[in-house]
């Protein structure tokens, strides 16, 4: 199946389908639709001639194309490794479970060779390969879901045996089915003298996870993680959870998936380690991961050696990115780097415009921090009263106070109760409103609300006086 870009050009069609565009234009003629080269081509034209010409193609829309929900052929799909991830109690011994794994599953030669770590690791067993993440806990899992990153397909859920079902164990079964991914029991610490499988088996089927032997779905295994018993069967039993999924991916593309962690590093820069589910990533590749892009510099493997490609299911190691990806976030590898510094730009100016939207403005208790940073340090007021008398005295004293450090601006006044519209006023011009003997009327709170504009009501001037200028010297505290 070759992939056409919707409206593509007659030329650029016959440029995919790697044949002579006039053999296009000739059909395009005996169709009764004669178009020429640099003319684009309806959907349904495309197909028309691409049947024709005993040709399959899928049109791609513009979100198509730039989505991560990439077409692939299922006849490119080839079985990849499942990734897993380990969840469970504090103290139940999910770290010496993957210990103990790592070091069943190290390849020979490479044994001891377990020196760097990059947040994933990969085991072989029978001939299989099975990739580890590490989350440092369910919220992370659930974070990186949150933004939409999809790197779990098997949870094992790590249960101690002396201890049972305990607080982050349901939680971890809640978050394992909120993201729909199966879950294998470990039943961890059989070796102790008080361990009871069987109680967990049974607590467990209070929250939904049944043995298959007991007519449920969840597969179980005893282990002990500290005496290395059952570790075996643990990765045979993830690889028969793995093959009911029946795991696939097209290794033949560009490379796309997420970012596990990153962080700056003093000598090497910015160093993310990314989980790669489509496509095979190579040394030089250009990509973009959330607001940063780059080209590939150096790719490091588990035990921090060089590799020159990673294809599907594979954790890698990054050098090479314009700056810190956030974790969860996708990479994605473009053929031209300057479409992926574009990208990265325009994410990047999306969550700067984001970000400014969201500014809190200025309140009385704030102002002071506020104003240390500014270059023109002044208080924009907007003041309402139920009298024109008090915003003459309000503005006399004002007059009167030391404006040295702090500016002090009435950029409307008037008779009548706080409305929607100063709020607005206030908003654009980052003001505080004043009301004297008024309120806000319910339409101007809830907009206050939403616009974070602080609203101050008083019933005498001198209190209203003894606020503005206790804020203007940072000694103002908050009171509600
Ligand atoms: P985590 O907090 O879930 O990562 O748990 P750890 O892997 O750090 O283990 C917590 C404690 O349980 C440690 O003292 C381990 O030595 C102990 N532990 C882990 N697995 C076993 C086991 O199979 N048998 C026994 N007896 N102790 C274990």
């Amino acid at each position: 199946v070759v992939k056409v870009p919707q409206g593509a050009t007659v030329a650029e069609l016959a440029d995919l389908l790697d044949i002579p565009a006039s053999d296009i234009v000739k059909r395009l003629f005996l169709l009764g639709t004669p178009l020429t080269m640099t003319q684009s081509m309806s959907d349904e034209l495309i197909e028309l001639v691409a049947d024709d010409l005993g040709r399959e193609v899928k049109v791609m829309t513009k979100e198509e194309e730039n989505s991560f929900t990439f077409y692939d052929d299922p006849a490119d799909l080839l079985p990849r490794a499942p990734v897993v991830t380990v969840m469970g109690h504090v103290d139940h011994g999910k770290t010496s479970t993957l210990d103990a794994i790592r070091h069943t599953g190290v390849a020979e030669g490479e044994a001891g060779g377990i020196t760097q770590h990059i947040g994933a690791s990969q085991v072989k067993i029978n001939g299989r390969t099975i990739t580890f993440v590490d989350t440092p806990g369910h919220e992370t899992f659930t974070a990186m879901r949150a933004r939409g990153a999809k790197v779990t397909d098997i949870v094992v859920l790590v249960v101690a045996a002396d201890d049972g079902v305990m607080p982050q164990t349901i939680e971890s079964i809640n978050h394992a089915k909120a993201a729909g991914v199966p879950i294998v029991v470990a039943v961890n610490k059989i070796d102790r003298d008080d361990a009871n499988p069987d109680r967990v088996r049974q607590e467990l089927t209070e929250y939904g996870v049944i043995p298959e032997e007991w007519g449920g779905e969840n597969m179980f295994v005893n282990i002990s993680a500290k005496k290395n018993m059952g570790i075996d069967e643990l990765l045979e039993t993830i690889l028969l959870q793995a093959d009911v999924l029946e795991l696939k991916a097209n290794p033949n593309t560009f490379a796309s998936g997420y970012v596990l962690e990153a962080k700056l590093d003093r000598g090497r820069g910015s160093v993310a380690t990314l989980l790669v589910n489509r496509g095979t990533l190579h040394v030089g590749d250009a990509l973009v991961a959330g607001m940063s892009y780059g080209r590939v510099r150096a790719m490091l493997g588990q035990n921090g050696q060089p590799v020159t490609e990673a294809g599907p299911s594979d954790p890698v190691e990054i050098l090479g990115l314009s700056s810190v990806p956030a974790a969860g976030d996708e990479f994605r590898v473009f053929q031209d780097e300057r479409d992926a510094r574009d990208l990265a730009e325009s994410r990047s100016l999306k969550a700067r415009i984001e970000e400014q939207n969201k500014v809190k403005h200025v309140t009385l208790e704030n102002l002071f921090d506020t104003m240390e940073d500014a270059e023109v340090k002044e208080l924009n007021l907007v003041v309402k009263a139920d009298v024109q008398g008090s915003i003459e005295a309000l503005s006399d004293a004002l007059g009167k106070m030391d404006q040295s450090e702090v500016r002090i601006n009435i950029i409307h006044s008037a008779v009548g109760a706080i409305s929607e519209t100063d709020v607005i006023l206030a908003d654009a011009s980052n003001a505080i409103i004043i009301g004297f003997g008024v309120r806000p009327e319910a339409k101007a709170r809830a907009a206050a609300e939403r616009d974070n504009v602080q609203i101050k009501c008083y019933q005498v001037i001198y209190k209203a006086i003894e606020d503005i200028d206790a804020a203007r010297v940072g000694m103002l505290k908050p009171t509600e």
